[in-house]
Formats: C-alpha cells, structure tokens, sequence
C-alpha cells in the first residue's frame, strides 16, 4: 500500500455538497492516508471566505469594537455543514474559546488560523480519521521561519504512529508559543510538508480547476491544460503569479522527489497536471508544445542606470545591490547591457523610499544618468522545451509588435527555461492573450 497526502482548498470544502465530493475522493482510495484542509471558501463569486471573515473580526476586536454579528455567521456557516452532514460534533466551546482570545487580542494570526482548525476538526469527523493540531506538527523559528528540519522530525515520528489523521493547513507553532500563519494560500505549503513527513508517494492538490493550465483561466478563455511539468518551470509561473499553487509549496516534496497531482474536486475522473523532477524526451516527444506556461504579475519599477564603460568597472553591480539591500529591497531581474544596468523592482516597496534610493544609487555607482519607470507587469514564458530560444524570442516579439504592445524589457532567464517581459500595466492581459494565441493556434 501506498501513501498520497491530500490538500483541499478552500472552494472544495466551502459547503455540505463539496464535503460530500470530498469524501468520495477519500474513500475511493485506501492511500489517501493524510488530508490536509483549508477553511471553506467561496461558495459563489460574491462569496467571503471564512479567513477573510475572521481577519474582519479580528480587526473589529483590535480596535476594541464588537464582532458579535460578523463571528455569528461565521458560526452559521460551520453549524450550517455539520447539521447538514447529520454530525453530532458540537463547536459551541471552540467558538466560545476563540471570541474570547479574539477579544484578548492574542494576533491576527491565531484569528485567521481558525479557519483550518474547525474545518479540520470537522472533517476528521465526518471522515473518522485522527484529528491532528498542526500547532503541534508544525514549527516556526525564533526568526518567524519556518523550521523545517524539526517540523518534519517531529511530524514523521508522530504519522508513524498514526494510519489516517487529517492535519489543518495555513498554520503552526512559533518559537514563543504563538500561532502562525504562513502567507495567504499557505494551505498548500503545509502539504507539501506533511508530504515529505509522511515520506509520501504522491501530493495530490485538489482544488477547483482541472490542473495548471497554460495561463491564467481568468485571462484567457478555456487555456490548455498542462499535463505535465518540472517543479522548476512551476516554481517559475507560480512565482511570477499563476496563483493555483503557493510559490513555496514546491521546496519541501521536491528535495523528496515527491510528484504534486493537481486535481479538480468536482472533476475527479480528470487526471489534472503532475509536477515531477524532470520530464522524459519520450514525453517531450509526445507533448512538442515549446513553452510550457505563461503568467505574469502588474506593479513593477525598472531602474536603469547608465554609465560610460561600465563594463569595465569592477563591483558596479555589486553597489547597486548594496544600495538596495540597504533599503531592504529585493531585486526581482536585473536585466543589462553594456553601458547599461537595470534592476526590476516592486513598486510598492521601491516608491516608499524612492528618492532617497536614487540618490544613494548616485552616490555610490556614480551612474551617468538614472531612469526610473514605474507601473511595468512583468510577464513570463516559461518551458523547458524552449532549447531553440532565439525562435521562442522572436515569435514573442512578433505576436506583441503585431498587436501594438510596447515592450519595455526583456530578461531571459539563465536557465533558457523563461523569457521575462515587461509591458505598460495596462497592458498586461492582452500581452498574456497575445502570446497565448501565438503558440497555442
Ligand atoms: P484553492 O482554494 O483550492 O487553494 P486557489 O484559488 O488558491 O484554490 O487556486 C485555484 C485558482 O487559481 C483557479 O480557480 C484559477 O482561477 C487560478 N489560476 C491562476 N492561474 C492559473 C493557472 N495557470 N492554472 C490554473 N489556475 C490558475
Ligand atoms: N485559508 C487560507 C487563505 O485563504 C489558506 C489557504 O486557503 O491555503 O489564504
Ligand atoms: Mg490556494
């Protein structure tokens, strides 16, 4: 017998019916030994998902108003699934416990991981598996980090005890005793660590879209479905925003090499995408599609700094970065040619402390002239097929010329596995949809 770990996200457990759908997955397979939930989401467009709900309250009880009727359906919406699942699970003391730690004002993280915790506890219920607190699994460092080394010794000695429990996602345990919440979406990371603990032979990641698709669904109509991927160009599109999967939940399945299956709750007899280390020349063969993904994200700056023989300067790159390192800022590509240097960075955190910046960058690099623009979406190609890239390059070009979209930066990645470009904010949808259609019509 095997071991998968299954990850639900919170649309596939936002009411009875997609319990129910749950369910069935579970029983329909033995191996399906460890399952981890979100709290429920949206049961329609104009939906709140509960974590938002509880951030609300939280919020409410900071600045010492009351949260009474917020947290009340809040309780609807659980009391709602466990009368229609007929449980005779009570919650009453759970919420009782919450409201006043809410009111005690013990962190918004604690309030948001309620979410995972009640919908765990009544999905072990109805499942009559083990419920595990993942504050006890799960550790966080005295830095706020994660603690993986100690997470997955203490979390595989207690799994090995245990032959079906479901675990809570988003949260765990910091050093000070606290709950902690990884960042939004963080349900999938826990997976991907229970996984590795569980020295798993597959993560299933179920949620509500029949795989990764070539490109965001709500971008371009109908994308292709990939059917298969490395962690690495997945690593790439979720980083650069292609949302189905937390960008982090890559790292512990796949120093395990463990495979990812991303499914669909309500189209289980779909077999989704799996995420592997690397992918055959067989496969390569029977899949000749030269770019695996596209996806992108809005609000950048690119920085360029110009200087006569730069190239011959050395430690120039060296004190850009130092400059914004200083500033805390991170660089997200640092595009660059002879004379020239760019660095892309977010906009937000850039245009804090955007004077100071440049003028520090003046001082220290004695930059001839430093351009700013701001408002840049960068958007990424990204595939492992993408050998003959000159190719790639130009049909990307070509489609965005021919569409009238401006570029306004280019960054191809070291590992010829992504091209990078940056286009107007307000360019960025047709962008995506231009590139779609050139390499998938
Ligand atoms: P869950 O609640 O199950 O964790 P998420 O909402 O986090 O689900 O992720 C699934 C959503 O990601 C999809 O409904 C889809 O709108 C969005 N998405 C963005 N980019 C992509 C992509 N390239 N492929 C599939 N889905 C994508
Ligand atoms: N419930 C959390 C969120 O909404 C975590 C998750 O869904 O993965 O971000
Ligand atoms: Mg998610």
């Amino acid at each position: 017998m095997g071991i998968k770990v299954a990850k639900f996200g919170g649309s596939s457990l936002a009411d009875e019916n997609q319990f129910r759908k749950v369910k069935a997955i579970i029983e329909a397979d033995p191996d399906r030994r460890y399952i981890v939930p979100s709290a429920p989401g949206k049961r329609f467009s104009e939906d709140i998902k509960i974590t938002d709900m509880l951030y609300r309250c939280y919020d409410l009880a900071k600045k010492g108003e009351n949260f009474d009727e917020d947290f009340a359906l809040i309780e609807k919406r659980y009391n709602d699934i466990i009368a229609a699942l007929s449980l005779t699970l009570s919650l009453a003391d759970d919420f009782s416990e919450i409201k006043s730690a809410m009111r005690a004002k013990v962190g918004r993280d604690y309030a948001a991981s309620r979410g995972e915790y009640l919908n765990g506890k009544i999905l072990a219920e109805y499942l009559g598996y083990e419920f595990i607190d993942a504050a006890e699994v799960i550790f966080f460092d005295e830095n706020g980090k994660y603690a993986a080394e100690h997470t997955d010794y203490i979390l595989s000695e207690r799994l090995k005890n245990v032959e079906r429990a479901v675990i809570p996602g988003f949260y765990g345990i910091s050093a000070n005793d606290t709950i902690k919440t990884f960042s939004r979406g963080g349900s999938d990371i826990t997976g991907a660590i229970v996984a590795k603990a569980a020295k798993a032979d597959l993560y299933e990641n179920w949620t509500d879209v029949s795989g990764f698709l070539c490109a965001d669904p709500r971008i371009v109509k109908n994308p292709r479905p990939i059917g298969i991927i490395t962690y690495r160009e997945l690593r790439e599109l979720s980083y650069m925003g292609a949302t189905v999967l937390h960008e982090e939940a890559i790292f512990p399945v796949k120093s395990a090499g463990i495979p990812i299956n991303i499914r669909n709750t309500n189209r289980p007899e779909d077999c989704g995408t799996m995420i592997v280390a690397s992918v055959s020349t067989l496969h390569e063969e029977e899949n000749p599609n030269v770019i695996t993904g596209i996806a992108g994200k809005k609000n950048f700056s690119v920085i360029t700094l110009e200087k006569d023989r730069m190239n011959e300067e050395v430690g120039f790159g060296r004190r850009v970065l130092e400059v914004l390192e200083r500033h805390k800022i991170c660089f997200e590509h640092m595009p660059s040619g002879i004379d020239t240097m760019s660095v892309v960075v977010d906009d937000l955190a850039f245009t804090k402390d955007k004077s100071e910046i440049i003028k520090d960058l003046f001082e220290e690099t004695g930059a001839d002239s430093i351009d700013v623009e701001s408002g840049i979406a960068l958007v990424a190609v990204a595939g492992h097929g993408m050998k003959n890239i000159r190719g790639t390059a130009a049909k990307i070009f070509t489609a965005l010329a021919e569409a009238n979209i401006n570029i306004r930066m280019i960054d191809q990645g070291s590992s010829e596995l992504n091209i990078i470009i940056g286009v107007n904010n307000d360019d960025f949808e047709e962008s995506i949809r231009t590139i779609y259609a050139a390499f998938e019509n």
